[in-house]
């Protein structure tokens, strides 16, 4: 478990010099740990070293996983999120990053409603126009946030995105600059029952270049635990 240590510690590094070169402090930027294929006692190492939040990509995985990890740790969905798990997301998660839909958010909003809690999501956007990718188009992100903004279980708190892979993630900039000018725009349009707080960018390949255009919130996987098995 020392790796993972080492790992944290040069991630933290890392993070460093592309906030200060975006102007803002580390400490701004939030780190979720994506422990997909990870065992729990590997991921509670990364607890145990400061990680405080913790991403999934499958409903069913984080059911065997979330009882067994201890400590002050919050876990979000990223992966796409069927209806039919929509009952047991709203039970394991405290965010819900994968929104793309008013179909999946007001399934969330009911389920959420049943349990009397208000569940915070992250509207996720295909910046690529991937037809492998998951997300809503960007064109349609202020009326999809508008709609979504009504649920009263349901509170919008920023956007997510994956980016096309490119062998050299400078490549990746102008999707990272469009997600920011996009998260900018509806933020300043002050939506009821709508907190602009996250904008949920960048993987171990490209978190540096999505800092540097204004990321606040990483999704680390191989870059902590790993190459995955
Ligand atoms: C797997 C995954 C990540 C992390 O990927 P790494 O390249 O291992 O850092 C981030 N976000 C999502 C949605 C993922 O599925």
């Amino acid at each position: 478990m020392e790796i993972i240590q080492q790992n944290i510690e040069k991630l933290k590094l890392k993070i460093k010099h592309a906030a200060a070169k975006s102007g803002r402090s580390p400490e701004d930027i939030h780190i979720v740990a994506v422990t997909k294929t990870i065992p729990p006692e590997t991921i509670q190492a990364a607890v145990d070293r400061g990680i405080k939040i913790l991403g999934e990509n499958r409903v069913q995985e984080a059911q065997q996983k979330v009882g067994l990890v201890k400590g002050d740790i919050s876990w979000h969905m990223i992966g796409h999120l069927q209806k039919n798990k929509v009952k047991y997301a709203v039970k394991l998660f405290s965010m819900i990053q994968s929104v793309d839909s008013y179909e999946l958010a007001a399934e969330i909003d009911k389920r959420a409603g049943m349990l009397g809690k208000v569940m915070d999501v992250l509207i996720q956007v295909n910046i690529g126009r991937e037809k492998t990718k998951f997300g809503a188009e960007y064109e349609e992100i202020p009326e999809l946030i508008k709609k979504v903004s009504t649920l009263a279980h349901v509170k919008v708190r920023g956007l997510m995105a994956i980016a096309p892979f490119k062998e050299d993630p400078e490549d990746v900039r102008p999707f990272f600059r469009k997600m920011r000018e996009l998260f900018t725009k509806i933020k300043s349009q002050e939506l009821e029952n709508v907190e602009m707080s996250f904008l949920s960018m960048g993987m171990t390949h490209d978190f540096h270049i999505a800092i540097e255009e204004g990321s606040n919130m990483i999704r680390i996987g191989t870059g902590i635990f790993g190459p995955r098995g």
